[in-house]
């Protein structure tokens, strides 16, 4: 029978139900930007509260003339506490009503096995490379299947998501941040400001972003206070995205040389998260991708940022490589690195 999946771990409203083979039979998505705006990020016992609010109906309607799901998983971290106590929470009271198995889910396998979704045709075959690019992530990882992830480099500072939208707030621009910087750079030049290119050529997989943010706060400190005028903006912005690919191709590129070196033949670059729906990152990733011989494998943008479809789609993947479900044992937790079985992470 079908796999409801439920996604509650940062600041989007998830259910989706999806057929053993992967076909998704049914998808809600709600994302609370409304309720955070005002303080220009996510406020944890806010998105809770919103969680609790919708998740109930969102199920219901996910469930309406469905076949009855045989299987239910939820995201039981990484992530903000309260939503995902309300997501699990909830996802193990329908599993224990109705008698049925469920599957708690860490939300980076899930992004990092997305990809691999039978409607976005040709999967990519493991061991593949997994750029997580989002609001709370900048990782790169090995993934051998699931279960299966060897962490090759994460940010040591911000979040390359975060970067974004904390340029954004010095550009006046609104949140989330990513969205307007991409629609702002399109009007402006990429090489009017020299921006630090954090990290570039070093051996390891590892990133920063703090450097180049302070830069971006730096340059705008010299202007009068106010907003900035509309071409500074637009350079700024242009500027920035193109540090910001540069150097995630950067990255991406190391790893795939690494992997190479590795299993002596080349394989798929997969990114996810919601910076991946950038389309100067997608372009510097597929030139990296395409010069080291490898595949890039960017599913589309409602796919890149949290959903639950990835959910579910990480259960089906789980029960058929033979892990059993979890039982209600397995808890809720802020902390999960990718590659970190649960009974360690807990
Ligand atoms: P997590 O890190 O736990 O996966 P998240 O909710 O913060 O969760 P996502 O929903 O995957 O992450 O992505 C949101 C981030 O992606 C935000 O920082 C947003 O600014 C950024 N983003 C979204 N669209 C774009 C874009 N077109 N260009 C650049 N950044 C973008
Ligand atoms: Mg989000
Ligand atoms: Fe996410």
């Amino acid at each position: 029978g079908p796999v409801l999946g439920i996604e509650t771990s940062c600041d989007e409203t998830a259910a989706a139900l999806l057929a053993p083979d992967g076909t998704v039979l049914a998808e809600a998505l709600w994302s609370q930007h409304e309720e955070h705006l005002p303080y220009a990020g996510v406020v944890p016992e806010i998105a809770a509260r919103a969680h609790l609010a919708r998740l109930p109906g969102m199920v219901r309607a996910v469930l309406e003339g469905q076949p009855a799901p045989a299987v239910v998983a939820a995201t039981v971290g990484p992530g903000l506490i309260g939503g995902l106590v309300v997501g699990a929470g909830y996802a193990k009271g329908f599993a224990l009503a109705r008698g049925l198995p469920f599957v708690g889910i860490n939300h980076l396998e899930a992004h990092a096995l997305s990809a691999r979704l039978p409607s976005l045709g040709s999967p990519p075959a493991f061991p593949y490379l997994t750029l997580l690019v989002s609001g709370g992530h900048c990782l790169l990882a090995e993934t051998r299947g699931p279960g299966e992830h060897v962490l090759i480099g994460t940010t040591r500072d911000d979040a390359v998501g975060e970067a974004f939208d904390k340029v954004a707030k010095l550009l006046g621009l609104g949140w989330p941040g990513g969205p307007a910087i991409e629609v702002l750079a399109a009007r402006g030049d990429p090489g009017r400001f020299p921006l630090p290119r954090p990290m570039l050529g070093r051996a390891d997989c590892d990133f920063s972003f703090s450097g180049l943010k302070t830069a971006v706060a730096t340059l705008v400190d010299d202007y009068p206070p106010g907003p900035l005028p509309e071409r500074e903006a637009a350079d700024l912005a242009a500027s920035f995205q193109a540090a910001v690919a540069e150097t995630l191709a950067d990255r991406a590129a190391r790893a795939m040389a690494g992997f190479l070196s590795r299993h002596g033949r080349a394989s798929t670059l997969v990114v996810s998260g919601g910076v991946a729906a950038n389309g100067a990152v997608r372009a510097a990733l597929a030139e990296a991708a395409s010069r080291a011989g490898f595949a890039l494998a960017a599913p589309p943008a409602r796919l890149c940022t949290d959903n639950a479809v990835m959910v579910a789609w990480a259960a089906i993947e789980r029960l058929a490589a033979g892990f059993g479900a979890d039982g209600m044992a397995i808890a809720p937790r802020p902390r999960w690195p990718l590659g970190c079985p649960a009974r360690e992470a807990a």
